[in-house]
Parts: C-alpha cells; sequence; structure tokens
C-alpha cells in the first residue's frame, strides 16, 4: 500500500495503480492516480526522504517584518555645485 499526497485534494490518498519508477538520481518513486480526483500522484522512495510536502500547521509562524526602513533620503543640497544644465539653443 503506498500512501501519497494528492495537491488537487490537498489530503493523504492512498495511490491507486502504483507503479515504481526509478528516477534519474538513483531514487525510486511510485507513480499513480488519486482515487478520488484521478491527479497523478508522486511518491519518492528511499533515500533521504523528508517527509510530506505539506508540513502540518504545527510549527509556530514566526511574524516576518519587513527591514525597518531609516535610512534618510539623500538633501538635495546643491547649493555650491548646481547640476549642469544642458545648452539650449
Ligand atoms: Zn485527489
Amino acid at each position: 500500500m503506498a500512501e501519497g499526497y494528492c495537491f488537487k485534494c490537498k489530503a493523504k490518498r492512498e495511490i491507486a495503480e502504483p507503479a515504481e519508477e526509478l528516477m534519474k538520481n538513483g531514487r525510486k518513486a511510485i507513480k499513480g492516480k488519486c482515487p478520488t480526483c484521478g491527479a497523478v500522484m508522486f511518491k519518492i522512495l528511499g533515500g533521504k526522504v523528508a517527509g510530506p510536502p505539506a508540513a502540518p500547521a504545527s510549527t509556530p509562524v514566526a511574524p516576518v517584518q519587513a527591514p525597518a526602513a531609516s535610512v534618510p533620503a539623500p538633501a538635495p543640497t546643491s547649493t555650491s555645485a548646481p547640476p549642469p544644465l544642458p545648452p539650449t539653443a
């Protein structure tokens, strides 16, 4: 029995019509179908399995803050050196 994650159903499903495949990197994978919606499911076997792609929402989400915009805007002080003006005809 192979279980996989259906991205369409967004749920774990038993892979229907599972077929083992060998990937290019030498890892085995199971390719099959979602029994509910028929979407293609893919499960990687062997090697280092990092678990399901969608981790359960049990980890505390750290508040992401934007970097403080404390950079002062450059003051346009051009009293001593005025920008060169293009010659006007
Ligand atoms: Zn599905």
